[in-house]
């Protein structure tokens, strides 16, 4: 059980500052047009309104074949242009939470979207800068005296069963303790001290994500990847054991932590009709864990006591960041191309079911 003595004072700045931060976030991403779009002359039919709406402008055809635009308005969080940096992102996104890490906060950045909207873009950055922030703050008089020490693990979900990223992609299994903990039977987790450190597993697992025999991009877009970090209180007496293990794992007790995943691409989730039998099988379980995750955050956003973090793999994983003091920030990437409109409205749908907010969200005006 948490003694008061195990974690710093909390002050009345970082109470206010706690309940400033919302449960969920829901922020849409746009990437610019690329050269091949360019080249064939693609119409951008993305508009972004303002910092929290865009409207979507759908080419269709009458039955007569005359053509028309059909628009779609959302309206969320915040809304990113083409020519937001990933710095803002950050600065939109992840930022806040950290300071609340260290208040027991669990907190889940997930990018959403097709393969090619720029999800792997968005997310690669953030855990560093996140990382950045976070020793920072250790640093500080009030939690070194507490000898906090930053860790990071690096997994990926695919096809229903996890794979360390960090450890030659040793297959990994869950485990619920008796207190309903779930934690992940030998998962590699590393101290990092600074942020070389950091960049150097990023790279490292990023790069064991794409060593499939189908090839980086086929292969990744059907996998999560999740990477985090985690904030514990240094046990003074060394642990022998090597397990990752749930609340008093290697290293000492679990004080806050933050996994940022970069989801599989969501059009994989409709390829549940593919002939080939194992892409049927991973297309169902991808459009399981996104149902799921959406259904587990809307529950969160309810404030419902029963979340249903048991429909996937994914949320079962995560299960400990969706009860409690959790925070969650929901990226949906989007490409602004005509050609990806039924995607991107398919993108804009989920982001707006996961946190309905909408003035007029997911209404057509033509
Ligand atoms: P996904 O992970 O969703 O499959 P990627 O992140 O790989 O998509 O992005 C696809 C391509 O678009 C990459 O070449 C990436 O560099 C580029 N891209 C994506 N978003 C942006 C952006 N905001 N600015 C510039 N390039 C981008």
């Amino acid at each position: 059980t948490d003694t008061a003595a195990e974690f710093p004072p909390v002050d009345k700045e970082n109470n206010a500052r706690e309940n400033n931060v919302a449960k969920i976030k829901v922020v849409v991403r746009k990437r610019p047009v690329n050269k091949k779009e360019i080249a064939r002359k693609e119409d951008d039919i993305v508009t972004v309104s303002d910092n929290a709406s865009l409207i979507v402008h759908e080419p269709k055809l009458k039955v007569d074949l005359t053509a028309y635009v059909e628009k779609h308005e959302f309206c969320f969080d915040a809304v990113l242009d083409e020519h937001v940096t990933n710095d803002e992102v950050y600065r939109v996104t992840v930022q806040p939470i950290i300071p609340i890490i260290f208040q027991r906060t669990k907190a889940t950045c997930f990018a959403y979207g097709q393969t090619g909207s720029g999800k792997t873009y968005t997310m690669q950055p953030l855990p560093l800068r996140a990382a950045e922030d976070l020793m920072r703050l250790l640093h500080q008089p009030v939690y070194r005296s507490q000898k906090f020490k930053l860790w990071l693990s690096f997994f990926e979900i695919y096809g229903g069963k996890l794979f360390d990223l960090l450890s030659d992609r040793k297959k990994l299994c869950m485990r619920e303790d008796g207190r309903q903990q779930v934690c992940i039977v030998g998962l590699q987790e590393f101290e990092v001290s600074d942020l070389q450190i950091v960049k150097e597993y990023i790279v490292r697992g990023n790069a064991a994500r794409s060593t499939g025999s189908t090839g980086a991009n086929e292969e990744s877009s059907r996998s999560h990847a999740i990477l985090q970090l985690v904030v514990k209180k240094h046990n003074e007496v060394k642990d022998s054991r090597q397990n990752n293990d749930g609340n008093d794992s290697k290293g000492g007790k679990v004080i806050g932590k933050i996994s940022f995943i970069d989801l599989a691409g969501s059009e994989r989730g409709a390829d549940t009709t593919d002939n080939d039998r194992q892409t049927r099988i991973e297309g169902a379980e991808i459009n399981k864990s996104l149902l799921a995750l959406k259904e587990c955050i809307r529950a969160l956003d309810n404030d419902q006591i029963h979340i249903p973090f048991r429909g996937s793999k994914l949320t079962e994983v995560l299960r400990d960041s969706f009860v409690g003091n959790s925070r969650t920030v929901m990226i949906s990437c989007i490409s602004p191309n005509a050609g990806s409109c039924e995607h991107t409205l398919n993108t804009l749908r989920y982001a707006d079911r996961v946190k309905s907010l909408s003035k007029s969200g997911n209404t057509k005006k033509d």
